[in-house]
Formats: structure tokens, C-alpha cells, sequence
């Protein structure tokens, strides 16, 4: 073997563990009642969280992720300030390490609300904070995150500025929709070509203002998913939404019936579901 063979075989030997540090991507939706929280698990053993679920479930989330081994955020992304996605952030960035915090950039300052306050106080003072806007892409653990939603912070802190990430590695791909409503979709489709993702996270809990059959056909989801809370929120899901998701030929699972959801994806995209009924406020979860 000559020399620059034997420096392209150490090159390989050295590279290979980093590009294949695992073999498995794993996305689970935690059932926080009528809120969102998705833990996402890289193959290179990487951990991100979007959403922290609300006030009440917050604290479960944190001992979800303790449970699971999980001591450190890489990244934790909240989708917009709203209290069942962003309550949890008040005992998640207390008591984990959390590297890098990213919300939608809005302007919570403009409302008049103890919570915004406290939020703002929290989060967008926090070290790690920076905001996500469309365009913008970022890698962790092998696993390319793209942020579709929205342009800027100029979209409000409401449903419609909510952050739309696509997660992609390999051949399988994650669109998680947040709150984002059928404003959004119009948006989106209009911007991207492609948005075919095997997952779906189904925009705003199911609403009726979600899930257009337009939408569902460039998506093309395999499977949806939908985080309610049907018996405290009987208005979500919308049994017009539900009969589109239905047409479109995707298998459904729910937070409420199927409780926390996993779904484990190899690079090849071959998915396998695993779903748990336990509330994520039981005592032991
Ligand atoms: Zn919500």
C-alpha cells in the first residue's frame, strides 16, 4: 500500500464512526392532553425537542426525558409562545442543560400577559437563544432540520407564525406543522416543491382550519399523527379534518387513544410504530 493509499484508509477508518454513529432515527410524540411535545432521537444519539407541552404536562416531559436516559438537549425548538407548546419550557430549561433554544422570533414584548413576561424573561434571555426563520437549515446527529414557517417574526405570535419544521435523513422524512393552519399550507406549497414525508404532524391538533385535501395530496403522508385531547377539547379534532385524513389513505394515530408514539425510521425510510397508553400525567410514565 502506498502512503497517500494508506492516509485515504485512515482518512475512511477515522470518518466512518461519525457518519455512522447509529442506525435508527426515533420521533415520539408525547400525549400532553391538548398541547405538543415531539422528542426527536438521531442516529448520532443527538437529542431535540419540539415543544415542551403546557403548564400541567411540562413537568412529565421533563421526567419523560429523564427517564429515557435523556440529560441534555442539543436543541429545544418552540414552535410558537403559546401555553401548550411553550409551558414546559419553565421546567425543562431549569433542570436540563439544554444547548441551543429556538422559538419564532415574534414579538412577546407587545402582550400584556404574566406569561409572555415570564417568557420572555426565560427564554429570550437565555444563552443558548437564537430565533428560527424560513430558510433556515441546521444539522444535528446526521439529521437535516429545514424550517419552512415562517419568513420572519413578523408572522405573530399566534397560530399562522408558528415554526413549520421538515426533518430529513436518508430516505424518511418528518413534516411537523405545529399550529400552522391552512394559511400556512397555501404558503408552504406555494414555496416548496417538496413536502412528501412519510410523517405527518398534523397542524393545529386537528382543527378545522387544518389539513386542506390539497395539502394532504403533495404531503402524501404514510402516517399522521395527531396530538389531542378529544374529552377535554371535544371541537378538536374536526370531523371534517378527520374524513380528509381519512380519503387520503394515511394511517392515523392519536395521542389520546394511542398515547405516547414512537416511530423509529432506518435510513432506507422503513418505519416501525410503536405506541404506549400512558398518560403522560400517570405517576410512573
Ligand atoms: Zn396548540
Amino acid at each position: 500500500m502506498t502512503t497517500a493509499k494508506y492516509i485515504i484508509f485512515f482518512i475512511l477508518m477515522v470518518s466512518l464512526p461519525l457518519c455512522y454513529a447509529g442506525d435508527t432515527l426515533s420521533v415520539t410524540f408525547l400525549d400532553v392532553g391538548q398541547g405538543d411535545s415531539c422528542v426527536v432521537r438521531t442516529p448520532g444519539n443527538k437529542t431535540v425537542l419540539i415543544d415542551a407541552g403546557d403548564l400541567a404536562s411540562g413537568w412529565n416531559v421533563l421526567r419523560y426525558l429523564n427517564n429515557a436516559g435523556i440529560r441534555k438537549l442539543d436543541a429545544l425548538v418552540i414552535t410558537h409562545p403559546h401555553a401548550d407548546h411553550a409551558g414546559g419550557v419553565f421546567f425543562i430549561l431549569r433542570q436540563m442543560d439544554v444547548a441551543a433554544v429556538y422559538d419564532n422570533g415574534c414579538d412577546v414584548d407587545a402582550i400584556d400577559d404574566d406569561f409572555y413576561r415570564s417568557y420572555t424573561r426565560l427564554v429570550r434571555r437565555y444563552v443558548g437563544y437564537k430565533p428560527l426563520a424560513q430558510g433556515r437549515v441546521f444539522a444535528i446527529g446526521g439529521v437535516r432540520f429545514d424550517v419552512l414557517w415562517p419568513p420572519s417574526g413578523d408572522e405573530g405570535c399566534a397560530n399562522p407564525g408558528s415554526i413549520v419544521v421538515r426533518l430529513k435523513w436518508g430516505k424518511f422524512a418528518c413534516l411537523c406543522m405545529a399550529d400552522a393552519d391552512v394559511t400556512v399550507e397555501r404558503a408552504i406549497m406555494e414555496k416548496y416543491k417538496r413536502l412528501s414525508s412519510d410523517v405527518l404532524k398534523v397542524g393545529h391538533h386537528g382543527g378545522k382550519d387544518t389539513c386542506s385535501a390539497d395539502f394532504l395530496k403533495r404531503v402524501e403522508p404514510e402516517i399522521a399523527v395527531m396530538s389531542v385531547n378529544e374529552s377535554a377539547r371535544p371541537q378538536y379534532p374536526d370531523i371534517q379534518t378527520l374524513a380528509r385524513l381519512k380519503a387520503s389513505g394515511c394511517r392515523l394515530l392519536r395521542t389520546d387513544t394511542d398515547g405516547i408514539i414512537t416511530i423509529e425510521a432506518d435510513v432506507e425510510g422503513a418505519m416501525h410504530i410503536k405506541t404506549k397508553k400512558v398518560s403522560i400525567y400517570a405517576e410512573k410514565i
